[in-house]
């Protein structure tokens, strides 16, 4: 089994968390105002003939104060860069962060660019032309989808996941890291580590997270 890890980057609000339990447990809830933010997430799937893992991170919170560091991403093989479709500074947030990433990790990493709540169409400030454009030009996939209706929510994590067992042979110059760990050898989390299936940490009441 190949096991890889996933991280999920992008503005506070943005729908990272409801995405992962949207994919992970096909729920939603927009008026549960919940104490609990996920941070690791596990899911196992089969793509042909192979079984592949993903570890999926989602990020406590940390965005909203701007302490998101390389600690969290640098290991990962892929990364869903989300932004919501109707707020424009959130994608200029996946710019930023396309930025980082290809400066401190370099080409190994896979990315794709969700532009979630699509759901919201009229209120929309970021064109989906706009945005595919500038995935090509990073060498990322752009997918729109919506963690509320579910619509194209397993198929961003589909692509990120081909992009991570299928990368291009230039990426994979060099890079033992890409495509994934034979056997869980570096990614820290294995079936022993008792984080290793869904794991739940206290926010604060006012938080607002959704999930
Ligand atoms: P995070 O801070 O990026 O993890 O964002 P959350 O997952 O906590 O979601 C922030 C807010 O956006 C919550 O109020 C969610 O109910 C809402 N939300 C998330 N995804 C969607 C979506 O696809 N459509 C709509 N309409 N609202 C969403
Ligand atoms: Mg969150």
């Amino acid at each position: 089994m190949s096991t890889y890890k996933i991280v999920l980057l992008g503005e506070g609000r943005v729908g990272k968390t409801c995405l992962c339990l949207r994919y992970v447990n096909n729920k939603f809830s927009s008026d549960q105002q919940s104490t609990l933010e996920a941070t690791y997430l596990e899911k196992r799937l089969n793509l042909g003939n192979k079984s592949v893992k993903l570890n999926i991170w989602d990020t406590a919170g940390q965005e909203r104060y701007h302490a998101l560091g390389p600690i969290y991403y640098r290991d990962a093989n892929g990364a869903l860069l989300v932004y919501d479709i109707t707020d424009r500074d959130s994608f200029t947030k996946v710019r930023n962060w396309v930025k980082e990433l290809r400066k401190i990790i370099g080409n190994k990493i896979v990315l794709v660019i969700a532009g979630n709540k699509c759901d919201l169409e009229k209120y929309r400030q970021v064109e989906e032309s706009e945005a595919t454009e500038y995935a090509q030009s990073v060498g990322a996939i752009h997918i729109q989808c919506s963690a509320k209706t579910g619509v194209n929510v397993e198929q961003a994590f589909l692509e990120i996941t081909k992009g991570m067992m299928n990368p291009p042979p230039t990426a994979g110059a060099g890079s033992a890291n890409v495509g994934g760990t034979q056997n869980n050898s570096n990614n820290g989390n294995d079936d022993s580590n008792p984080r290793a299936k869904i794991h739940f940490v206290e926010e604060g009441q006012t938080n607002g997270g959704c999930c």
